[in-house]
């Protein structure tokens, strides 16, 4: 295909033939036409410079609605990560984890990688690289965005040998699309014309993410990769049948973060199982770091009610295999893991379980319980309704107060 475009290219210029075979090649470096054109209506830009993949999860849905809200194209950034003992963050591009493609029924995005490559020559040159933020943020370049201050703030826009020219302070305008005229706002004060650009110090969301946000979770789907690795490890390491995935996130980190939950009501994501305004009671000590107990009869009650054969366990330090094990024996139910860690592969697992059991304040755990209210399966906290005893009747096995999917 390609040496019979080269020929054409060769012996002539400007025919439908060599525009066809342009755009052929074009389609097999994994590109579209639509990629490639200026969007006119604009860009927006930003560093997940906060928390690790859970909030940063939150953080793209609310860029996304975002973006939408202003009716500009979103510029899908890598994910920042984290090795421990290195010093600097590390950038993995958006796609290695997600398709791009199911994000484009709901909105037009544009991979950050694509859009360093083909675009921003044109659109941001780099004199016109104005770094934003709501206020001026601390740093040595004293009063500005200081974008590039610290990690992983420096080695994400140097990723892409981005350097900022200058700051604009965007206060008070904020993110929150769907209850204002604030997308109108934003329109005025920085039209497309004037700012094809709005290059954001931090992501222009809230974290925990929005309930008007929380469903765009359908549009984002596991690359082919990640799918494919799942089925393989439950298809091939765990018996055949229903199985109950569940998360427990109970690192030394978590045991800290928990200590102040009482004084936090809404600590992190717990606004999923609470509601946003605490409608369903305040954060506590065991819906944060549930114990042992708990977990062994919440799992043996979901176990007995959906007849599995075998539970899923993530997590970030004690899987409790042993716990779990004995105290499943006599049903002879299997306990699994993955033997590697893999954060995103253990999401995607989770995903496709037939019960998930999460903790209600980490937003690892509501990556999980979004993607499955998206797909209409079932999941549930750990201590949660409070005040309940696991296996008492069915209300701590089944938690659908999200009824927005
Ligand atoms: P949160 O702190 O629980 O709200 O979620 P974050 O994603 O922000 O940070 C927790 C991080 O710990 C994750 O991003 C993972 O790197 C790691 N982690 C937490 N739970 C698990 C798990 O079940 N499996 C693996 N492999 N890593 C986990
Ligand atoms: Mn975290």
């Amino acid at each position: 295909m390609l040496s019979v475009c080269g020929v054409a290219m060769k012996w002539r210029y400007f025919t439908s033939q060599s525009i066809a075979c342009f755009t052929a090649a074009i389609m097999l470096a994994g590109l579209s036409i639509a990629d490639l054109s200026v969007d006119p209506s604009g860009y927006i830009l930003y560093c997940p410079c906060m928390g690790r993949f859970g909030n940063q999860a939150d953080h793209f849905l609310g860029a996304l609605g975002f973006a939408k809200g202003l009716n500009r194209t979103l510029v899908l950034p890598p994910w920042v990560e984290y090795r421990y003992g290195q010093p600097k963050s590390i950038q993995v591009p958006f796609d290695m984890y997600f398709n791009v493609k199911p994000l484009r029924n709901y909105h037009r995005v544009i991979t950050m990688e694509e859009f360093m490559e083909n675009l921003a020559d044109t659109v941001w040159p780099p004199d016109r690289r104005i770094s934003f933020c709501y206020m001026a943020r601390g740093g040595s370049g004293s009063t500005g965005c200081n974008a590039k201050e610290g990690n992983p703030f420096g080695p994400f826009w140097d990723t892409f040998r981005i350097d900022f020219v200058g700051s604009e302070f965007y206060g008070p305008l904020h993110f929150d699309v769907h209850h204002s005229n604030v997308a109108e706002q934003w329109q005025k004060k920085y039209s497309p014309e004037r700012w094809p650009v709005l290059a954001f110090a931090g992501a222009p969301a809230s974290f925990p993410v929005q309930p008007d946000n929380r469903m765009l979770h359908k549009y984002l789907v596991w690359n082919d990769s990640i799918r494919e690795k799942a089925k393989e490890f439950i298809k091939g390491s765990m018996p055949r049948g229903p199985f109950v995935g569940i998360h427990l996130r109970n690192g030394l980190d978590w045991t800290r973060a928990c200590e102040h939950v009482e004084q936090s009501p809404n600590l992190f994501a717990a606004p999923q199982c609470l509601g946003y305004r605490n409608e369903f009671g305040r954060a506590t000590k065991e819906l944060c770091f549930p114990s042992k107990d708990t977990i062994v009869k919440t799992v043996k009650s979901i176990v007995r009610k959906i007849k599995a054969v075998a539970v899923f366990v993530a997590s970030d330090s004690d899987h409790m295999l042993d716990t779990l094990g004995s105290a499943l024996k006599a049903r002879k139910v299997s306990i699994h893991r993955l033997e590697q860690s893999n954060p995103h592969l253990d999401l995607a697992i989770l995903g496709l379980s037939n019960h998930f059991v999460g903790n209600c304040i980490s937003s690892f755990s509501a990556f999980a319980k979004r993607e499955r209210d998206a797909r209409g399966l079932p999941s549930s906290f750990w201590a949660f309704p409070l005040n309940t005893t696991p296996g008492d009747g069915d209300t701590s096995a089944e938690n659908t107060m999200h009824d927005e999917f």
